[in-house]
């Protein structure tokens, strides 16, 4: 492998890269979708091979973990083929880690292929355990079958870290049980701020927003929580839960900077590079590879790293709009 090309005037080295592979979706999670969503042209999204090529393009400057997410990035047709091809450079150890970031609908089909391909480690977005408030939540999903998935999941050895976004009122009185829950079941566990992405329709983002700084101090009354020096190369902060053993971490966009450490930048399934989850500023990376090949797209890359913002300024408040940053949360990939 070279040594990483990527370091962003902050002196950030990016050896983390996020792919969105689709925007297409089974679920319509109220935080996340309209219901009544509109899909981009298929035309429009990178094809299995560009995202390929993309991926071995920014290993080849230094990117030593990929995760791919979406929509969701389970849907997308033939995704195994790049799962495959991706997980043989893990076999081979030329890239750390591949994970997914997968709402887990297709799990108990694809979790042995999975393992197989070289996939260790999965993130699996469930907020709630009561199959009621799921339906609320994703209105489509079927949490049966999402725990299906995951018992598939475990049993092709996969690791299993469960995503959990706050919502208030909806499940912040559930999250003590879930963290029990995930103990018992071995998972790790990581609850999230929501987040001002994208327009979802009617519903109202600042009657969900729930402080992750309230939500661990509840559980603190519940659990022993021990601050863990476990870093990973995302966002969250951790925390060790004594009493499971598990770790637990926390994501606060809103509330907590983390972007001076920020190692990552993400691709939208239509192949624009995000140098930040929070700013507009992009590069187009289907033009800079359909026009200039692997030569342009790289190109393309380095000089796309070379304005990487310092940070973002997410702001939730009462005075500004729903939204802060236009793009689907699904577009750009969570
Ligand atoms: N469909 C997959 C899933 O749900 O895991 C991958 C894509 S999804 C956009 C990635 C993560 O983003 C999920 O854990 C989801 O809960 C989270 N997410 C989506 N919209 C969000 C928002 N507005 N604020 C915070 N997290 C959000
Ligand atoms: Fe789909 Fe994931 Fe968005 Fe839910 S959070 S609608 S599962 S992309």
């Amino acid at each position: 492998m070279t040594e990483s090309q990527l370091i962003d005037p902050f002196g950030r080295t990016v050896d983390y890269i996020r792919m969105s592979v689709t925007d297409r979706c089974d679920f319509r999670c109220v935080y996340c979708m309209a219901e009544e969503m509109t899909f981009l042209p298929k035309s429009e999204l990178l094809t299995i091979e560009e995202l390929e090529v993309v991926a071995r393009r920014f290993m080849a400057m230094g990117t030593k973990k990929i995760r791919l997410t979406g929509g969701e990035p389970l849907v997308r047709r033939n995704i195994i083929q790049l799962i495959r091809n991706l997980g043989a450079e893990v076999k081979a150890g030329n890239l750390d880690e591949l994970t997914i970031t997968t709402n887990g609908s297709q799990l108990s089909k694809m979790a042995d292929d999975l393992a197989d391909a070289g996939v260790r480690r999965i993130n699996v977005s469930i907020d709630t355990l009561d199959r009621d408030k799921f339906k609320l939540i994703t209105r489509w999903g079927d949490l049966d079958k999402v725990l299906d998935g995951l018992h598939a999941a475990k049993q092709a050895g996969l690791q299993i870290k469960l995503n959990a976004v706050a919502l208030k009122g909806v499940n912040d009185d559930e999250l003590g049980d879930m963290v029990s829950w995930c103990g018992d079941m071995g998972y790790d566990m990581t609850i999230i701020e929501v987040m001002p992405m994208g327009d979802i329709g009617n519903e109202n983002r600042i009657g969900q927003y729930m402080p992750v700084s309230v939500v661990r101090s509840r559980l603190a009354k519940r659990f022993t929580l021990i601050d863990s020096a476990h870093q990973t190369a995302g966002p969250a902060r951790y925390v060790e839960v004594q009493d499971t053993g598990r770790k637990l971490g926390f994501i606060t966009p809103m509330t907590h900077n983390f972007c001076e450490s920020c190692n990552r930048v993400r691709i939208t399934c239509t192949g624009q590079l995000y140098m930040c989850l929070g700013q507009e500023d992009n590069a187009d990376l289907s033009h800079a590879l359909r026009t200039g090949g692997e030569a342009g797209l790289d190109e393309a890359i380095i000089e796309a790293i070379g304005r990487k913002p310092k940070g973002h300024d997410f702001v939730i408040s009462r005075r500004v709009d729903n939204v802060a940053v236009g793009r689907h949360m699904n577009v750009t990939g969570g």
